[in-house]
């Protein structure tokens, strides 16, 4: 099966969120299937010099504004990558793939994303490129647009179909109307059942009408986003579909994420090494002045610092947690009032708190070894990555119930105590006192040894690899597929 990812992210080549991990990684988890994939994404600068083998498969002379080409070429992982080049769009510095360098969004993006889109349609119908996939797989806003380009296609010859994923539904590509004719779509595309959102254009509106399937990043999140509560406007138009809405959850990268190979941990450890793990708790605590207690309950935070993300929870209920002899390290940046709470927090608390403002890799990993457990209290959250890791690295999860949060964290309430399935701890309402005692009970069950190492090993061995999630959109490329094959049943006419 040949499948063309369209993304304006993938991982090593550049990356922001969630969504450039799962490009990344999902189309070699599905290799091992029989999936040939391809990645078109903008040549953001430095991208193409990530690339082996990177050659020019065809030129574009008209690319919304200037000359464009197409480039084809791999990483060093074997994902086969397909850039769109095209300097006056794509060849800037600025804050990331979206913003110019004071933080706003680049005032051209419906251009940028709509070449992307535009790009990636040209290939799945066939006319560029020389490879024409059997299903087209699109991500956010950014490369929603394809599935409008194809719905606007007058050739004769049927379109693969075409899959999007929502990574995050709170991003929805919204530009002015007048945008419409620079996007090279009809004004029939305005039409109150075309891409129209409330007085603007919308990309995910477009993706959400059109593409033949929609999916999300966890079966939680799928349903959240039918509600008015969590639907961000969208919950009307994707209850239209809901029939067609699948939700699978992210995996995580193994190699990356495996605490025996982990370069950045002072001492490797496994589920059958464990007490090793202590030795990451004693660095980690010295690394940032914290005693060095092994009795003492360490949790961390790794994280944006945003309302998102549910921190401002954590900062009212921390005294309870430190009431109980809690200690935790914070490592985030965001907000200024979240950061500015946190430093606060420290500055009254120095043997309970420590906070280190910034984005640090190594660190990251160096917290999921060394911590106890990890807090990921959002308010909304469609997958998560970090209570994987957790997971992964035996740091049990607390997390808000909600989004892939739900999905991924079995709570350790006495039923999956006592059945051996807990694998962390679950709150709801998303609020400071249900918070508070989940981090309670967190505390109570780690003076249990005996019982808290049972969790850890639940947790640890729990498959969070792509190849869950890569059997699931196997079986969903599959099923569309299906529903594609021309009828070979006898004509009625003729039976
Ligand atoms: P989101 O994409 O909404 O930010 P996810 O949990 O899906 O949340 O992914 C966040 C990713 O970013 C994880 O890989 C996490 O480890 C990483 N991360 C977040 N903040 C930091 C930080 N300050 N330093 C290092 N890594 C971070």
């Amino acid at each position: 099966m040949k499948v063309l990812f369209v993304t304006p992210e993938c991982y090593p080549l550049v990356k922001t969120g969630g969504l450039a991990d799962v490009t990344g990684a999902l189309p070699l988890a599905l290799a091992p299937f029989g999936v040939e994939s391809r990645v078109l994404l903008p040549a953001y600068p430095g991208v193409r010099d990530k690339l082996t083998g990177a050659r020019k498969v065809a030129t574009l002379p008209d690319l919304f504004g200037g000359t464009g080409a197409l480039v084809a070429g791999r990483t060093a992982d074997g994902l086969q990558v397909w850039l769109v080049e095209a300097p006056h769009l794509f060849a800037r510095t600025g804050g990331g793939p979206y913003l110019d360098a004071n933080g706003h969004d680049w005032p051209d993006n419906h251009l940028r994303f709509g070449a992307l889109s535009w790009v990636g349609a040209e290939i799945a119908a066939g006319r560029l490129g020389g490879w024409q996939p059997e299903l087209v797989h699109l991500h956010d806003w950014q490369a929603a647009l394809v599935a409008g380009y194809l719905h606007f296609d007058r050739s004769a010859r049927p379109d693969p179909p075409t899959l999007l994923t929502i990574h995050n539904l709170a991003f929805q590509g919204l530009f002015g109307m007048a945008e419409l004719a620079s996007l090279r779509l009809p004004p029939t595309a305005l039409d109150s059942d075309g891409m129209e959102y409330w007085g603007n254009l919308s990309f995910l509106k477009a993706g959400v009408r059109w593409s033949d399937h929609l999916s999300t990043v966890s079966p939680t999140y799928a349903r959240e986003i039918l509600t008015p509560g969590q639907g961000m406007g969208f919950d009307g138009l994707l209850r239209e579909r809901q029939h067609e809405l699948t939700g699978i959850a992210n995996g995580i990268d193994v190699t990356v994420w495996n605490p025996l190979t982990d370069h950045a941990l002072t001492t490797p450890y496994s589920v059958r090494r464990l007490p090793a793990k202590a030795a990451n708790k004693a660095a980690l605590q010295a690394q940032l002045g914290l005693p060095v207690r092994p009795d003492a309950p360490l949790f961390c935070v790794v994280s944006r610092l945003t309302t998102q993300k549910g921190l401002d929870l954590l900062v009212a209920a921390l005294p309870r947690l430190v009431a109980r002899g809690g200690q935790l390290a914070v490592l985030g940046a965001g907000d200024r009032w979240l950061e500015d709470s946190f430093r606060h927090a420290a500055h009254e608390h120095p043997e309970h708190v420590a906070v280190t403002i910034g984005y640090d890799e190594p660190l990251s990993h160096r917290l999921q070894a060394g911590a106890d457990a990890i807090i990921v209290p959002s308010r909304f959250e469609p997958c998560g990555l970090t209570q994987l890791y957790g997971l992964r690295y035996g740091t049990l999860p607390v997390v808000a119930r909600v989004g892939g949060l739900a999905d991924t964290v079995i709570d350790a309430n006495e039923a999956a105590l006592r059945d051996g399935v807990a694998t962390g701890f679950q709150f709801s309402p998303v609020e400071v006192d249900p918070l508070a005692v989940a981090l309670e009970r967190a505390c109570e069950l780690f003076a249990d040894t005996v019982a808290w190492q049972r969790v850890v090993k639940r947790a640890m061995t729990r498959d969070v690899s792509w190849s869950v999630a890569a059997g699931a959109y196997l079986d969903l490329y599959q099923r569309l597929l299906a529903t594609r094959l021309p009828d070979t049943s006898p004509h009625p006419a003729f039976t």
